[in-house]
């Protein structure tokens, strides 16, 4: 049985704005969970709702298989770290920690041995004398992680927990985070707007758009497997490359050439002719140069990033621009003309009109 059920879970606010729309999802024990889209799209929400800090319009919210709509956020066994810190300013990194089981009413000798076994854990032993006012951020965001992990509970709610760091601590506290998901073993649910935390951090990815889930799949079935357009462009830094074509005789036009999609297209094939797509494939898919079993486009190169590790080809494909990812060795040089290879088995096709993936029987396409 699943740890945490959404089921047709929707937020209307009192304002009448529809900000989730019939949510649905299995949550199993230990499970790490990343809902991830752009701002404003319902995860906070759907997060708020699950620790009961905001009312379900309609669906049902099941914890640990009982029906939890109407349990109070304390009664929910749920530890959420905000994106601000909330540490008290007043109390030290020990008494911040301890507070929460204070209030339970817990043994002090148990509290003191939770506290350091909580600070060993977020490598706070040396600053529990500090005020959080002489910490930096990644310590204090630690200190809140801290307070959330030290109690007992069944859920750990964050929520943007890494937005006030700099590039760099958010990359340290990603790792924390990650290795303090392994050591406790505790169900997670994570917010961002960052691509790159979710595939790091994911068991399974939520993705929305405008309060609609758009795919759940691990990081891998993200990337490789993407639903509809919006997922094949929202996931992969640089994003997916899309070229909008119509199926004519089973053949899509890509710059100019004719492709024989209709042994991709398999028994979909009738239904979509005629029909405009999207033909997509990803900037590190390709290889420079012309290959066998692939699409060979020509190419005029309009800018490079060298980025260290690869370089990011900017070009123009007869009116449609791409990006292309190659080593930075064998980059080619601003305002050339290129060929480049991709591989028919890393394209993919989607339905301009629903914007969904059309299922390819065969990635296999022969050029005419
Ligand atoms: P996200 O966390 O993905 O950035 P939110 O869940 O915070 O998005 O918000 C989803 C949508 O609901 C946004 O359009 C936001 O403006 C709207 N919203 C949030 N809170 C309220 C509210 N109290 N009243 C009306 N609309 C709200």
């Amino acid at each position: 049985m699943a740890y945490l059920t959404l089921k047709g879970i929707n937020k209307i606010y009192p304002n009448g704005f529809h900000a989730v729309h019939d949510f649905n999802l299995e949550i199993e024990k230990g499970e790490f969970i990343v809902f991830v889209g752009s701002s404003g799209c319902g995860k906070s929400t759907t997060l708020r709702m699950i620790a009961g800090l905001e009312e379900i319009s309609k669906g049902e919210l099941l914890i640990n298989g009982e029906y939890a709509n109407d349990k109070g956020p304390r009664e929910r066994e749920i530890a959420m770290v905000f994106q601000s810190y909330a540490l008290y300013p007043q109390m030290s990194v020990y008494d911040n920690l301890a507070f929460g089981l204070q209030l339970q009413g817990v043994d002090e000798d148990v509290i003191d041995a939770k506290v350091k076994k909580t600070a060993k854990i977020l490598g706070l032993t040396d600053y529990l004398d500090r005020m959080p006012r002489a910490l930096s951020g990644g310590q204090r965001q630690r200190v809140a992680v801290g307070r959330a992990i030290i109690r007992k509970v069944g859920v750990f709610l964050m929520d943007e927990p890494l937005s006030n760091l700099d590039a760099k601590q958010r990359v340290t506290m990603r790792a924390e985070i990650a290795q303090i998901h392994r050591e406790t073993g505790a169900t997670t649910i994570y917010v961002t707007h960052d691509q790159v935390e979710a595939m790091t951090l994911a068991d399974r990815i939520v993705i929305m758009k405008a309060g609609y889930i758009q795919q759940v799949g691990t990081p891998y079935e993200l990337y490789y497997e993407p639903a509809n357009l919006f997922v094949a462009g929202f996931i992969g830094e640089p994003p997916m490359n899309f070229i909008r074509s119509k199926v004519t005789d089973g053949c899509i036009d890509i710059a100019g050439k004719s492709y024989d999609i209709s042994a991709n297209l398999g028994t979909h094939k009738a239904e979509y002719e005629g029909k405009e797509v999207y033909f997509g494939f990803r900037p590190e898919a390709i290889t420079l140069g012309a290959q066998p079993d692939a699409y060979v486009l020509n190419a005029q190169v309009e800018l490079t990033e060298m980025l260290g590790d690869n370089t990011n080809v900017y070009v123009n494909i007869g009116n449609v621009n791409a990006i292309l990812k190659v080593n930075p060795h064998d980059a080619p040089a601003v305002d050339s003309e290129i060929s480049f290879s991709i591989p028919v088995s890393s394209t993919y096709l989607f339905d301009a009109e629903t914007e969904n993936v059309i299922p390819q029987q065969m990635r296999i396409a022969a050029q005419s």
